[in-house]
C-alpha cells in the first residue's frame, strides 16, 4: 500500500531553522560530514570531539538533538548520555560501530531515542531527525481539552507532558513519554509495534521495530513495572502492548 498524501511526504524544502544540533564524534572527517549535511538542512550545528567536552557543550548549547557516537575518548557515549539525561531532554541518536553493541546498549537503558549503526548514510540520519522533530504531539483534537489520565497510582498529563507515580514526578525522555502517551490515549487498544511506531516515530520511519521494546523496557523500569505482573504497561502476547494491569 502506498501512502502519498502531502501530509505524509517529507517536505525537503522546509529547512529546520533554529534547531540546535550537537554532533559528538571523535572521527573528525565523519563529524565534518554530518555537520555539513545538517547545516544544509538549516540546523545550527555544534561539534564536539570528546565526551567531556560534549557534556559541557550540551550545557552551553542546550541542543534539541544530539548525535552521539558511542566510542569516544575520555567519556564514552553511554556515560555522556547518562550525564546528559540529568539536565536535558534533547532527542539523542546513539551511533554505534557494531550491531552487537546495539544489544548491549538496549540492555543498559541509557535513554537514547534512536540508534544507528555505522556505516550509515548522512541522508538517512537527516531523514530520521526530520521524522523525530515532526512527531505529532498529543494535542487533544477537535478542541477538547484532555484531562489527566490516571491508571492506579500513575497519572499522565498529556498537555504538560508530565508523569507522576504515587504523586512523585517521573522523568521520562521525550520518546518514552510519547510511547506512554500513545498507549494511554487508547487504553482499550492492544498496539502492535508498527502501530506504536506510526504513532510515535511517524509512518515514514524505517528501522528495527525492536526499538519499541527498548523504550517500553525503559518505561517499565522508570515506572517500577514488572513485565510478568504489569501494573501499567501490559504485554499482549503475539501482538504488542496495551495499558492496564493483569495478564
Ligand atoms: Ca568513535
Amino acid at each position: 500500500m502506498v501512502h502519498d498524501t502531502a501530509a505524509e511526504r517529507p517536505t525537503n524544502s522546509v529547512p529546520l531553522r533554529g534547531v540546535r544540533a550537537l554532533v559528538v564524534e571523535d572521527d573528525v572527517p565523519m563529524a565534518t560530514l554530518i555537520e555539513s549535511y545538517l547545516e544544509r538542512e538549516g540546523y545550527e550545528v555544534h561539534v564536539s570531539h570528546d565526551g567531556v567536552d560534549a557534556v559541557q557543550a550540551a550545557r552551553d548549547v542546550d541542543p534539541d538533538v544530539v548525535i552521539l557516537d558511542l566510542g569516544l575518548p575520555g567519556l564514552d557515549g553511554i556515560e555522556v548520555c547518562r550525564q546528559l539525561r540529568t539536565f536535558s531532554d534533547a532527542y539523542v541518536v546513539m551511533v554505534t560501530a557494531r550491531t552487537d553493541e546495539l544489544d548491549t546498549l538496549v540492555g543498559l537503558s541509557v535513554g537514547a531515542d534512536d540508534y544507528m549503526t555505522k556505516p550509515f548514510s548522512p541522508r538517512e540520519l537527516v531523514a530520521r531527525l526530520r521524522a523525530m522533530l515532526r512527531r505529532p504531539r498529543p494535542m487533544g483534537g477537535s478542541g477538547q481539552v484532555p484531562s489527566l489520565r490516571r491508571f492506579g497510582s500513575l497519572a499522565i498529563d498529556p498537555i504538560g507532558r508530565d508523569v507522576w507515580l504515587d504523586e512523585e514526578p517521573v522523568r521520562l525522555t521525550r520518546t518514552e513519554f510519547d510511547v506512554l502517551a500513545a498507549l494511554s490515549h487508547r487504553p482499550q487498544m492492544a498496539f502492535n509495534r508498527r502501530q506504536l511506531i506510526d504513532q510515535v516515530w511517524g509512518e515514514t520511519w524505517v528501522g528495527d521495530e525492536h526499538l519499541v521494546d527498548v523504550h517500553v523496557g525503559h518505561l517499565r523500569r522508570k515506572l517500577g513495572d514488572d513485565a510478568g505482573a504489569a501494573r501499567f504497561i501490559r504485554t499482549v502476547r503475539g501482538i504488542g502492548y496495551r495499558m492496564g494491569s493483569g495478564a
